[in-house]
């Protein structure tokens, strides 16, 4: 594109910024139109649309020595990338948890880009922007004021947090200072066999070991075992090791259970133990009134961690960590090199706050989205969707339970429905096989998309609802076009 020049004594300079503002105020509106005409006629396209060869072939090549016009450009994302969604933003998306989005978030994200600034905890409106959403998130959950929180770009990165808090703050030794101890003082972490592959991560990277991690069995419903994980403490501080955390489940990914976390906080009490819960997308059920009981506990943990762009629908990426003790977050993260010491005024006047909070010293300005989507639809907006949709995964338990030809996988907890297609006659493997085709028939014509996971052994097709799109309609949609795939292939 034509950029900005300019001469000062005979030497020209450039920029990035566009030569012909009104030509980009122009395209920015053409922009803004056609994400609009796309969201409103969302319903009407398949939910997934595969990329075509010959379309992906075009993603090949070296990258661009001279830049092109911004129009050519837009029109090759409208040709090449608008087309081919993953389609999460569908009313019939239901795989994994995937957020849809909502417009006002759409609107956030380009007001952040506009005003790109850096959230490190300058002393910019972004800053108060940020404690304010945490505040009102904190006392959403039932967490006392004064207890801290930070914005991230994922649950996975959220656990990491508020693991790493936990590890300095039960390590019973100055973590920071001196490494890991291995060896008979090995640190462990216990978490349930559904607790999400997150955990692992995070405790791997801060050094606990996979032989560090229990994986403590479940019960009938999916929650953990709790006769179990109090024996493997028991066993584990009788060998000398160091159990540091437990983390509970508020909604395991795979069927929604939620652990008894009254109990995990009793048991966290007993045994000095920091109580970690993973609420990645079932904490925000708090949000609804009617509901929360559901997740009683939570606010007894030492840190939680959710996402916004899961069931607060914002668009990715957006999850956020709380820490009950603010003191506790911070020594986990705090450093101040000369270049960040606070100056008592100007724009560090009093130190990089969320810099001392977690692993990203620069980061963007995700807490627009949470708090301009609080103002406009409200903590009751929410209640009612949050309360939607967990309605809706009992009408699709119904719906199921009504269909002599499919039948449920796991109790519905909360908004997660596994169940399958059944057919007399088939062995075990061949109805997995045929329950996991008729997954890629629904996802390849475009109709819906379910995930698949194994419940118990078995395979199940998995509906998570945190789509604020869905109608009942659509849920009887799918329980039609399981039955009619299920039909067609079964009989082959
Ligand atoms: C999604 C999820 C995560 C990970 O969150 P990301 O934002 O995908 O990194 C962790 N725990 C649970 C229970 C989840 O559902």
């Amino acid at each position: 594109m034509r950029t900005a020049t300019a001469q000062d004594e005979g030497i020209e300079e450039h920029s990035l910024d566009p030569a012909d503002w009104e030509a980009f105020r122009t395209l920015g509106h053409r922009v803004v139109d056609d994400l609009t005409t796309l969201l409103i006629g969302v319903r009407e396209r398949p939910v997934w649309t595969p990329v075509p060869a010959e379309s992906a072939a075009t993603f090949q090549g070296p990258a661009p020595r001279a830049g092109m016009e911004l129009e050519e450009m837009y029109r090759e994302v409208q040709e090449r990338i608008l087309p081919y969604p993953l389609g999460n933003i569908h009313p019939r998306h239901w795989g994994w948890v995937m957020g849809t989005g909502t417009p006002v978030s759409v609107l956030a994200d380009f007001i952040i880009a506009g005003m790109n600034t850096n959230c490190a905890g300058f002393a910019s409106a972004a800053t108060l922007v940020e404690e304010q959403a945490l505040a009102w998130l904190a006392e959403a959950f039932g967490f006392p004021a004064g207890s801290s929180g930070l914005f991230v770009s994922s649950g996975s990165l959220a656990n990491l947090t508020a693991l790493a808090a936990a590890r300095s703050a039960k390590a019973g030794y100055d973590v920071r200072e001196e490494g890991v101890r291995g060896g008979a003082e090995q640190l462990v972490l216990y978490c349930s066999s559904e607790a999400h592959s997150s955990i692992q991560k995070a405790a791997e990277l801060l050094g606990c070991g996979r032989s560090g991690i229990r994986s403590v069995p479940v019960r009938e419903d999916f929650t953990i075992d709790l006769v179990a994980l109090e024996r493997a403490v028991v066993e584990d501080k009788a060998a000398g090791r160091r159990p540091f955390c437990v983390v509970g489940n508020a909604g395991t990914v795979n069927t929604g259970a939620v652990d008894d976390l009254h109990a995990l906080a009793d048991l966290a009490r007993r045994y000095d133990l920091w109580f970690h819960v993973d609420g990645a997308f079932a904490a925000l059920v708090a949000l609804s009134p009617g509901d929360r009981h559901l997740v009683a506990g939570l606010e007894r943990a030492d840190s939680v961690v959710f996402c916004p762009h899961k069931w607060m629908y914002l668009t990715y990426d957006c999850s956020c960590v709380l820490v009950r003790d603010a003191a506790l977050h911070r020594a986990a993260f705090a450093l101040t090199p000369a270049y960040l010491a606070p100056n008592g005024r100007g724009l560090v006047p009093r130190g990089l706050s969320f810099s001392h909070l977690g692993v990203d010293l620069s980061r963007g300005f995700r807490a627009l989205k949470v708090w301009m989507a609080l103002k406009a639809h409200g903590l009751d907006g929410y209640g009612r969707m949050v309360a939607q949709n967990l309605d809706q995964a009992r009408y699709l338990g119904a719906l199921i339970a009504a269909e002599r030809g499919l039948e449920l996988m796991a109790p519905i907890a909360l908004n997660v429905v596994c169940f399958r297609f059944r057919q007399e006659g088939l062995d075990p493997a061949a109805l997995d096989a045929l329950n996991a085709e008729i997954l890629m028939r629904l996802q390849e014509e475009g109709l819906a998309a379910p995930s698949g996971t194994v419940v118990g052994g078995r395979f199940a097709l998995r509906v998570a609802i945190v789509n604020h799109r869905t109608r009942r309609g659509d849920l009887r949609a799918l329980v039609e076009g399981v039955r009619r795939w299920g039909g067609d292939l079964g009989r082959k």
